[in-house]
């Protein structure tokens, strides 16, 4: 079955083009980017997947106005008679949606009808930023590839099993209520692919399986999983809250705006900006990309080095507060681009841990993985692994496994 994954962003859309064997079986056949939609520079970047593992890239710069010919070129470029894989879009037999938030409406991957499309739509006070441009992707599917099987894929419906007492905010009960004030949590697709495949390496079943899930990347966040399923996780209402990020504060006390607004005039636009854009790594040192903290700190960059501090501070504080509340711990795994590239950051967050089982491998932490990798001593209790994330995958085994 072809599926073709599609992220949908509000000047972009990424796609992958799968043939799926069964829901553990995969192909890559293409992949690519239609970037910059709008603007007079916008291109199309397409991939076609060899058997040998080679790829063969070509790139359009044919104008791009909307999502509507993004998406048709997109489709051109799969069929087309040198670098296409399909002979037509027929073969195509779903398209896999990325959708960020389905707040509690989902818990799963779902087919779209116009129902589903109204609830989207609905969520979009929620993620205003990113729920209409993936409404723009799903609209131009069904447009464009009429025969092929819809299914949206949400960010937050991994999350959806987390109990009241780790959703709700201690604030007027009406606010949940009334305006969907609790906790969401984000990067759900990515928790869900690493904790599936770190229960496999650790030889755990799934369902039985208690583990800690760490996606550090610009924006991060961890879940708690015991028997498999979303105990808790870092990021809120929205993904400001938890760990230190690129720009994001992460946690820190609310009544901070209360005293900027009161001692400087600060709008509410701009603590926006404060809070999302200048804050995190960028705010104690003035760079959000941790490759350049670091030569910043051994430069001796005194921010940096604070940064640095605290981020694997903050990182282990949410290591021990999910293992206590998940009691009992087989893995932790780590992802994403700070997860699978940074041994600083793994070890240091998992640091002096021996007294809770938990013992990092120097040896076996060092480097960069692009495999799955055990990265834990022989003596640590806890298993932990680097697993580099697979989001493009999750979706269309997840759309393989509702239609099927
Ligand atoms: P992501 O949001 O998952 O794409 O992750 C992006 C972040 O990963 C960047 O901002 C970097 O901070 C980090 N990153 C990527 N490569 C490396 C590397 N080789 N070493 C340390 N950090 C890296």
């Amino acid at each position: 079955m072809k599926i073709l994954v599609l992220n949908s962003g509000s000047s972009s859309i990424k796609f992958k083009l799968y043939e799926m064997g069964s829901a553990e079986e995969g192909k890559v056949l293409a992949s690519g980017l239609a970037e910059r939609i709008g603007e007079a520079t916008s291109t199309l970047k397409y991939k076609r997947h060899e058997p040998n593992g080679q790829e063969t890239a070509r790139s359009w710069n044919d104008p791009l106005p909307d999502h509507d010919t993004g998406l048709k070129m997109i489709i051109e470029a799969l069929a087309d008679p040198e670098a296409g894989v399909v002979a037509s879009t027929d073969e195509i037999a779903a398209a896999g949606h990325r959708v960020v938030h389905g707040g509690e409406a989902f818990s799963a991957p779902t087919v779209v009808n116009d129902d589903v499309v109204a609830a989207i739509k609905q969520h979009i006070p929620l993620a205003p930023l990113h729920n209409p441009a993936n409404l723009d992707g799903i609209r131009v599917a069904r447009q464009l590839m009429p025969k092929a099987s819809q299914v949206a894929v949400f960010d937050t419906a991994f999350h959806q099993t987390m109990p009241p007492e780790a959703y709700m905010y201690a604030m007027p009960y009406e606010l949940y209520k009334e305006q969907g004030v609790r906790k969401y949590g984000f990067h759900g697709t990515s928790h869900k692919y690493v904790a599936r495949q770190t229960a496999r390496l650790a030889g755990v079943p799934y369902d039985q399986a208690n583990l800690i899930t760490a996606h550090l990347g610009n924006g991060a966040s961890m879940a708690a999983i015991k028997n498999g399923r979303c105990i808790d996780t870092s990021l809120g209402m929205t993904p400001l809250a938890g760990l230190i990020m690129g720009t994001r504060t992460g946690d820190f006390d609310p009544a901070i705006l209360f005293y900027l607004n009161r001692q400087t005039g600060m709008t509410l636009d701009e603590m926006d900006e404060l809070v999302n854009k200048k804050s995190g790594l960028k705010g104690i040192c003035g760079h959000n990309d941790l490759r350049d903290v670091h030569k910043e700190a051994e430069a001796g960059n005194e921010r940096a080095k604070l940064a640095l501090s605290m981020l694997a501070y903050r990182n282990k504080k949410f290591f021990g507060s999910y293992f206590a509340a998940l009691g009992r711990l087989d893995a932790i795994a780590f992802t994403a681009g700070v997860g699978e590239n940074d041994d600083w950051v793994r070890a240091a967050s998992l640091a002096d841990m021996d007294h809770l089982g938990i013992v990092v491998d120097p040896k076996r932490n060092e480097g960069r993985f692009s495999e799955p990798t055990l990265i834990s001593a022989d003596s640590s209790a806890v298993q932990v692994w680097v697993v580099p994330t697979d989001e493009e995958y999750e979706i269309a085994r997840e759309t393989f496994e509702v239609l099927s």
